[in-house]
């Protein structure tokens, strides 16, 4: 059997083919028949162009439906894509070009000189546009071609993407996916929670990112049913689209954003069946908040580009706040020292998976996938966590985010959790800065409420607030007091930007 993901997918397409898969903004409806007909033209397109199976496609684009069928297309043709956050630059895009060498890139008509300074340099022979509107020289040069396809033969190791990681350190890596590990992970979640006939996801997630177009995407076209397809997150449109839908998948801002709305509450709520939040932690407030004012527990996961998702709370068993579930099905994760032995429940260590989900390995960096995975062949995350009594696991931060003061481990969700639960807290980011004698000094952004509460809060207030709570080596040395923290599209605190913000005012 053709092991290509589009076939998966397409063999879960609803008998109907005028049934609804993308409802847009101006109320335009895509259905299945549209987006197997255009994606059909578009991939015939890229073959007509001379792209051999495994050849990259490359688009920075915005999220629009045209730009979703590029994805189908480029897949089902046996390509590979590599989706690039419209946001980045020359010096990003250069290397992205250069490092993936793509046969086609398609770029928006305002970056098209760019583009094409670009693809000259890294030897790029196509360049071709969409807009933000979905029109273009892609969709003219599609419209001439055949609407039937047949989907090329790709076997399960075959790759289907390429992501680039946000790289906060050194250069981003290529995580390479298959269309083993896409489906996989797809037929999981799908599964897991518990997709049904008639479900309508609200789709306002960016679709350069593993959680809006894999998570996302994938589970609606399994299951044969509607999104609401929205080009971004806005909190009065969510409030008009979730009443007529049933599953809505965000990061935790977006969750933060619903609550500051008065009016949201169960009404809003009243025919979804679920919430998931992810690529970011949820704070517990925004839990209990939401819990309170609506009647859903959202339901956390946890995951990342090198694999789609590991973790999950449960659908139907108890979802506990603060952490991200069990493993999935078919995803092996273990917990362990430096040393590489598992630890006791609540004990912090090294996060690491394995299973069918798991990336192949970073584009033309042999030796960082090998540095990456251990010898019984697990990949090591980067992240920091440990189990509960009862198999839950909490995530405590990114291990570069681990700050060693005088030689001693301190993790920032420890303290972060205390000063988040202080009156007048919105919420906080734990970070070490270069100290003489420490190594590094833990040190602490607060965002403040904007009430009398947050402008009571003073930084010896919250030192003294926590000092009783906390071994001595764990209390912040320097406090900052902020309205917001840098954030990046997916709702990630970067708490690079705030090390390198606040370094040079260390010496106080
Ligand atoms: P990305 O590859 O951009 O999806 O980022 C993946 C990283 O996001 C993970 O390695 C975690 O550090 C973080 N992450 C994803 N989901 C969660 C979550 N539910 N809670 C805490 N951190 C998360």
């Amino acid at each position: 059997m053709n092991q290509n993901l589009y076939s998966l997918l397409a063999a879960h397409f609803p008998k109907n083919p005028s049934a609804p898969c993308m409802i847009l903004p101006d109320g335009r409806v895509w259905t299945y028949g549209d987006v197997e007909r255009a994606s059909a033209r578009m991939a015939n397109l890229i073959v007509a162009l001379g792209l051999k199976p495994g050849d990259r496609v490359a688009a920075q684009v915005e999220k629009t439906s045209e730009a979703l069928v590029l994805y189908l297309a480029a897949i089902r043709a046996g390509m590979v894509f590599l989706p690039l956050n419209p946001a980045y630059q020359r010096y990003e895009l250069e290397y992205f070009l250069g490092d993936a060498n793509p046969g086609l890139f398609v770029c928006r008509p305002q970056t098209r000189a760019l583009a094409d300074e670009l693809a000259a340099k890294a030897g790029v022979p196509h360049v071709l546009e969409l807009d933000d509107a979905g029109r273009g020289s892609l969709i003219d040069a599609a419209a001439p071609q055949p609407d039937v396809f047949a989907t090329a033969a790709r076997s399960t190791g075959d790759l289907a993407a390429i992501l680039y990681t946000s790289g906060t350190t050194g250069r981003s890596k290529g995580a390479m996916l298959s269309h083993g590990n896409l489906a996989h992970n797809a037929k999981t979640l799908h599964a897991y929670w518990h997709f049904q006939p008639g479900d309508v996801l609200l789709h306002m997630l960016p679709t350069f990112h593993v959680h809006g177009l894999f998570v996302a995407c994938h589970c609606v076209l399994l299951n044969g049913s509607a999104m609401f397809f929205e080009p971004k997150f806005d909190a009065a449109r969510a409030m008009s689209l979730l009443p007529q839908s049933t599953v809505m998948m965000g990061v935790p801002t977006y969750y933060v954003r619903l609550l500051l709305d008065p009016g949201f509450g169960r009404e809003t709520c009243r025919s979804m069946r679920l919430f998931v939040s992810g690529s970011a932690p949820l704070l517990r407030e925004t839990f209990d908040e939401f819990k309170a004012r609506t009647g859903h527990t959202i339901l956390e996961r946890y995951g990342m580009t090198e694999g789609g998702m590991f973790t999950s709370n449960p659908y139907a068993g108890e979802r506990r706040g603060g952490t991200v579930g069990f493993p999935l099905p078919g995803t092996a994760l273990r917990i362990v020292d430096a040393g590489g032995t598992a630890v006791k429940p609540g004990v912090v260590g090294n996060i690491q998976v394995k299973g069918d989900n798991v990336f192949v390995g970073y584009w033309g960096m042999p030796e960082k996938t090998r540095e990456e995975f251990t010898a019984d062949g697990f990949f090591k995350t980067g992240d920091m966590g440990s189990f509960d009594a009862d198999g839950y696991v909490t995530i405590s931060g990114r291990s570069k985010d681990l700050v060693i003061t005088g030689g001693l481990n301190v993790y920032p969700k420890e303290i972060e959790e205390l000063i988040d639960a202080m009156p007048g807290v919105v919420e906080s980011a734990v970070i070490g800065l270069p100290h003489p004698d420490f190594g590094e000094a833990v040190t602490v952004v607060v965002v403040r409420q904007n009430n009398a509460a947050g402008r009571a809060l003073t930084e010896s207030g919250i030192i003294a607030a926590i000092k009783d709570s906390l071994a001595n080596f764990k209390v912040p040395k320097w406090v900052y007091l902020v309205d917001e923290l840098p954030r990046n599209a997916m709702g990630k605190v970067q708490k690079n930007i705030l090390r390198q913000q606040y370094s040079p005012m260390k010496t106080r």
